[in-house]
């Protein structure tokens, strides 16, 4: 069930557990959902002023059109139409560059002509032949609105820049008109122009508020009435505080009630269904201060989240038994339990591609002072971690039949496994010895501590703890972890890297210098060996016993420099086995990957909802539904979920 159209793959995520929830919690999901859907058209409106025009002709001509629907105009069209719904827009939802259309002007010409004129988004008096003169250039000229958010150091990042944040106003305006209202922010300054287009009007500059009665009002009142269905249905008292305190923001525009929400929201981690629904992410405005609206529902993963609490109740059993220097333990350690959380909906800015993970608000003063929320969405991790799987990679670059069936079979446990070491012990273990420097290794901090956190999970991951602690199977389950990363070390990373460059990302050096270092260190005894079949480089793993202890003699190094803040170890370290690439293996690395014409992007379908009625017309079940392609998807939100104009202003 996975589509592909230009440099795009669609993938499905799935809700599980979902069947076996209350009727309570499965109702909250749904008025929660709809208040997420219920915002689509604010995004593509801030993506550009002619975003919302072009996405409703283009959908007229693919639903109603009687021309023939296999033309290769007609199918040229509908590849752009379906970039378009995946950008929120006409252009590219992660390079920004405008989409060039490989169907012509006439034919866009024609079709419009020809569909009857009422299907249109036309204007008052506006004729079709005008509204199709209006959006040509737009569509079709290259040198017009050429990029979304254009940040080209020597010039003016707003006049160039096509997203709809700002109208007649320069980046020297603009910046002025800000740096004044922060002046006047003190201790706790709310996030200036965060809900606000900035319009140059009479000469005057005007902040028009995204608020009920300001702008996108229809869409806004829209998720209100669902969030206020949403709030019969919240756990307690203190949720459904939060969801008025959010209902209020959305009613004045005041960011000081956006702010208090904000502490609420992220004060609140006991709550099973959690979601944010606003204007949250400032990616795509050239200034960083604009919010795109988006909005993410979902529930705690209880058995991920339950994994992760018996590794934290543990966490001093870890400390005590690590192959480090006693000097350099924590004699009292605590874990971290990190919540995973199942995703429900996605939308606006999170979709149809989103982030796996989230840490929230954005706010400086208020992390500061009251830190934040952090989350991992372990669906969505398993439906890429799925995808990658079947796509031909593990084919080309896995040794022998042994070692996939190894990974097939463990290695969604193991990746996630791992990562929980990771994050809820490997980051919190051990200690500096007293008067060391927090950043006393400086540039090379990062990579030394991502690699002991990671080298944490790797000596423990294959360590009998884990089955007696019922969190892996059997002794054979970490070699799947093992094999993957001395895989993805040694070789398979290096697909992200460029002909003749260096490896600059701390966890890619993290990675390579483990990597290296086990496989010097395994050298005379061959524990690992790259192998060369058919002009074609392998690696394989002769030993893992012998490796899990070169991971615990890595792990006690890295401790060792980390506690006693030994720069020049740290720096030897990461310049022999870390940053520099092997010219050859590179290339071929290279050459094998772009065989496999891998899409670079992915996004998600969302599954769909459907409300069971008893013979009294009551709801007494929600049920979901994963057979929606992502076309019908599109149109279905399209005609359900239009509530903009497709004039805003
Ligand atoms: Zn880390």
């Amino acid at each position: 069930m996975i589509e592909k159209f230009a440099d795009i793959e669609m993938l499905r995520y799935h809700v599980d557990g979902f069947e076996e929830l209350s009727l309570k919690y499965k109702k909250f999901i749904y008025c929660l959902s709809e208040a997420a859907l219920s915002g689509r058209d604010i995004l593509f409106d801030q993506n550009g002023a002619y975003n919302l025009r072009i996405r409703r002709t283009l959908e007229a001509i693919y639903i109603h059109s009687t021309s023939n629907k296999s033309s290769e105009n007609f199918l040229a069209m509908e590849t752009y139409l379906k970039r378009i719904w995946f950008s929120s827009g006409i252009h590219h939802h992660y390079g920004c560059e405008k989409f060039i259309p490989e169907f012509t002007k006439d034919f866009l010409k024609q079709e419009m002509l020809s569909i009857d004129a009422k299907l249109l988004p036309l204007q008052e008096g506006e004729s079709a032949k005008e509204l199709f003169e209006l959006l040509d250039p737009i569509i079709f000229d290259p040198e017009i609105m050429p990029k979304r958010v254009n940040k080209s150091q020597g010039e003016d990042i707003l006049t160039t820049s096509a997203c709809n944040y700002y109208q007649g106003v320069n980046q020297n305006k603009a910046e002025e008109y800000y740096n004044n209202l922060k002046e006047s922010g003190g201790d706790t300054p709310i996030s200036f122009g965060l809900n606000s287009r900035l319009v140059a009007e009479e000469g005057q500059l005007v902040e028009k508020i995204w608020k009920v009665g300001g702008l996108y009002s229809k869409a806004i009142e829209k998720i209100i009435y669902w969030l206020q269905k949403a709030i019969k249905y919240a756990e307690d008292d203190t949720q459904q505080t939060i969801i008025q305190t959010l209902i209020n923001y959305y009613r004045t525009g005041d960011l000081r009630t956006f702010d208090e929400y904000s502490i609420q929201w992220l004060k609140d981690t006991n709550s099973f269904v959690d979601f944010t629904n606003g204007f949250i992410e400032t990616y795509g405005d050239p200034l960083g201060l604009k919010a795109s609206w988006e909005s993410i529902v979902n529930y705690k993963d209880l058995e991920a989240t339950h994994r992760t609490e018996i590794i934290s109740k543990n966490a001093q059993w870890f400390e005590d038994h690590s192959p480090v220097k006693e000097a350099f333990k924590k004699k009292k350690v605590k874990g971290v339990s990190a919540k995973v959380i199942t995703a429900a909906i996605l939308a606006g800015d999170l979709y149809p591609s989103t982030a796996i993970g989230i840490n929230l608000p954005n706010s400086e003063w208020i992390r500061a002072l009251h830190g934040s929320k952090s989350v991992t969405i372990s669906n969505i991790t398993a439906a890429y971690n799925k995808a990658s799987r079947h796509n031909g990679f593990m084919e080309e670059f896995v040794y022998s039949d042994q070692e996939k069936e190894l990974i097939d079979k463990y290695s969604n446990l193991t990746d996630e496994l791992h990562t929980d070491l990771h994050e809820c012990l490997g980051h919190g273990s051990g200690q500096l010895l007293p008067g060391i420097s927090q950043d006393a290794l400086k540039a090379y901090g990062s990579t030394i501590e991502e690699a002991r956190a990671d080298l944490f999970g790797l000596y423990y991951i294959a360590d009998t703890k884990m089955i007696e602690l019922g969190l892996l199977p059997d002794e054979n389950a970490y070699k799947a972890q093992y094999y993957t990363y001395i895989m993805n070390g040694l070789m398979t990373q290096l697909v992200r890297i460029k002909p003749e460059h260096q490896i600059e990302e701390a966890h890619m050096r993290n990675r390579q210098l483990i990597a290296r270092w086990a496989y010097e260190k395994g050298r005379g005894e061959n524990v690992i060996e790259f192998i060369n079949r058919d002009k074609k480089t392998y690696i394989k793993i002769n030993n893992y016993s012998a490796l899990r202890d070169i991971f615990g003699q890595l792990l006690a190094e890295i401790q060792r420099i980390k506690s006693t803040g030994e720069y020049e170890s740290a720096q030897s370290l990461v310049e022999d086995y870390a940053v520099k690439v092997d010219q050859t293996l590179h290339l071929e690395v290279l050459e094998r990957y772009e065989k496999l014409k891998l899409s670079p992007y992915k996004g998600f379908i969302n599954p769909v909802y459907n409300k069971i009625k008893d013979n009294e017309g009551n709801v007494c079940d929600i049920t979901v539904s994963y057979d929606e392609s992502y076309t019908d998807q599109m149109l279905r939100y399209s005609s359900d979920y239009s509530y903009l104009p497709s004039i805003n202003e």
